[in-house]
């Protein structure tokens, strides 16, 4: 977000150009803001008012709502006032904010002005003001003098020293959210059987993000997907710099063999640059970091040389630009630094941060709900009722869409009962951009959440050729996709993490992803049969090779717990005796811990 200030004395006419500022700059496409400082004597609230009793009785905020607009009041009960900058934190994101008063703060300012007022210009003192708006022609101010009345002309001025283009981006601060097409996940006619590569295929075809975008401050954007693709504001390094601490001097000014350069008075560090310029056959002391002054082109180390008393003595044979780090010898100025789709790691806040880019236009993060659905489910420690099972899907679920960069939603559980499930999802479609489901996606009586998918919005059944796992739901309700995941544990975590976790990449923003499995030899043998992918809980041993959990029943949830990752077995039949290579996938491939 940008931030441009108006000021000006009292009948300076600051409100007047804000209000047309207002006006002009989002008739231009651009979402504004405004923050008002008021005098302390102007109160929001009013006596009598139900806010104004919730207030003095001794609410921490209070917030006032209707259907025209809301307004949050924050009492400072004798804190201290709340700074501009963390007033801006919690308004929403717009490409510019607007503020009026807060003169003292250093945001860049344009200074409203009018004779009549009779006062002196804050600019002539003031270096935060940027430009005068004045009804005359005031002498000897260091900034450009623009016509008051000439709002278009100072919305100009405003827009190019915000570094905003003259036109809206392409992709607004705020972009709505797309719908993906209602048959998305349809299956051609007469498919049995569907091999999974083929059903991966296809949903990578189907997918796309549904989120919108934002632009947010680029050091709270780590796992965040890039929606835009951002351009180095300026070079790294900005300028050329020391690479050691030692000696600058201008290469060309001496000759071969033994020198001897006397010293300038003074010296260049990182952050304190040497003010002047070194004359040829002089030299600098210099430190790692520093800008290269006028006059040096080449840096002798600091052990290569013997210091005496204001000079240096060295070996020449250096070569020009020894030791010294070109401007932008690693990232130009307008460089394109990711793609869009990338999603934002560690250390690449580090080279946002480094290229000058405080912001950054990112999907806004995908909201998964996760919803348990069957009669027979409980929350652990509610019931020891034997007829019961405990709720073991939602939190995997839950911890995965977390794991994942999502933000998860607790739908909680559902019983099989279609009024109760319709509720639910109807409520859902508010709240989240995608729903996880478990249990209920088969074809039975008590299969509920395929049921009402069928019959109220959209399904297709994917029957996938694949162990552990039976059938997908694949649907959407009111537009929001449904993924409809077996509700065997084991079977719910592959589903999820070989289908849902790539699907749910595209859908917020990101890429499809494909984890890399390495190939290890087995510890184990198995007479794997003909026409599906296997998927078995493995873990590495210490000898490096690969185990499998000792039973694949689908109801063991221990063994996902003892794994560390899964084996992939392919389509095809396979004898797999100890020490056959087999694919294995960590669980780091497909989330994170
Ligand atoms: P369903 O797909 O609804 O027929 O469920 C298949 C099996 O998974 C049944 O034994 C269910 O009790 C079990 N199951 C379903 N949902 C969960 C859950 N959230 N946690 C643990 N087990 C579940
Ligand atoms: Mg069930």
């Amino acid at each position: 977000m940008k931030v441009f200030g108006v000021v000006g004395w009292k009948n300076s006419g600051k409100t007047g150009l804000m209000e047309r500022l207002v006006a002009e700059i989002s008739g231009r496409g651009f979402t504004v803001s405004t923050v008002k400082h008021a005098h302390h004597n102007v109160d929001v609230d009013q006596p009598g008012k139900d806010s104004y009793r919730h207030r003095e009785a001794g609410a921490v905020e209070v917030v006032l709502a209707s259907r025209k607009r809301w307004a949050m009041m924050h009492e400072h009960r004798g804190a201290p006032e709340t700074e501009l900058e963390e007033l801006l934190t919690k308004m929403a994101p717009v490409n510019l904010v607007l503020v009026e008063g807060y003169k003292r703060h250093n945001h860049p300012k344009v200074e409203a002005h009018r004779t009549e007022t009779g006062k002196d210009l804050l600019a002539r003192e003031d270096r935060t003001v940027r430009a005068v708006a004045s009804n005359a022609q005031p002498d000897g101010l260091p900034v450009p003098v623009l016509n008051l009345d000439d709002t278009s002309g100072i919305a100009d001025f405003i827009l190019s020293e915000t570094g905003l283009s003259d036109t809206p981006s392409a992709t607004p601060d705020i972009a709505p959210p797309k719908r993906l097409k209602n048959d998305c996940f349809a299956l051609p006619p007469g498919v049995n059987w569907t091999p999974v590569d083929d059903a991966l295929d296809r949903l990578r075809d189907s997918l796309a993000p549904v989120v919108g975008t934002e632009v947010i401050p680029s050091h709270t954007a780590l796992g965040r997907v890039l929606a835009a693709a951002p351009e180095a504001a300026r070079a790294n390094p900005p300028a050329p710099n020391s690479a050691v601490d030692g000696y600058g001097f201008s290469h060309a000014s001496i000759g071969s063999g033994a020198q001897t350069l006397p010293l300038v008075n003074g010296r260049a560090a990182a952050g304190a640059p040497f003010k002047g310029s070194v004359p040829d056959g002089m030299a600098i002391r210099i430190l790692t970091g520093a800008v290269i002054p006028p006059g040096v082109d080449t840096v002798v180390l600091e052990e290569d040389v013997t210091l005496g008393e204001g000079h240096i003595a060295f070996d020449a044979g250096l070569k020009p630009g020894a030791n010294t780090r070109r401007a932008g010898e690693d990232v130009d100025a307008g460089t394109e630094l990711f793609e869009p789709g990338h999603r934002l790691r560690a250390p690449d806040l580090a080279l946002l941060a480094a290229t000058g880019l405080a912001e950054v236009s990112v999907y806004r993060t995908l909201r998964i709900g996760v919803l348990s659905t069957g009669d027979e489910l409980a929350a652990p420690g509610s019931t020891m009722d034997l007829g019961r099972t405990y709720d073991a899907n939602r939190p995997m679920l839950l911890a995965l869409a977390a794991g994942w960069h999502a933000q998860p939603v607790d739908l909680g559980h559902a019983p099989d009962d279609r009024d109760a499930l319709r509720k639910i999802l109807d409520r859902a479609v508010d709240e989240v951009d995608i729903i996880l489901t478990s249990g209920g996606a088969s074809a039975g009586d008590e299969d509920h959440m395929s049921a009402i998918l069928q019959d109220e919005g959209s399904l297709a059944a994917w029957r996938i050729a694949l162990k552990p796992g039976r059938p997908l739901a694949l649907g959407q309700w009111q537009n929001v996709p449904v993924f409809g995941l077996p509700g065997n544990p084991v079977a719910a975590l592959v589903c999820a993490l070989i289908f849902a976790r790539p699907a749910v990449s595209v859908l917020g923003g990101g890429r499809w992803l494909t984890p890399t499995a390495t190939t290890l030899p087995a510890a184990f043998g198995k007479a794997k049969k003909a026409g599906r992918r296997e998927f078995l809980r493995a873990r590495r041993t210490e000898t490096g090779e690969v185990d499998v959990f000792k039973s694949e029943g689908s109801g063991r949830i221990s063994g996902l717990s003892w794994a560390d990752g899964l084996v992939e077995l392919p389509d095809p039949a396979q004898d797999i005796v100890p020490g056959t290579s087999v694919n294995f996938i960590p669980y780091t491939e497909l989330f994170s811990l």
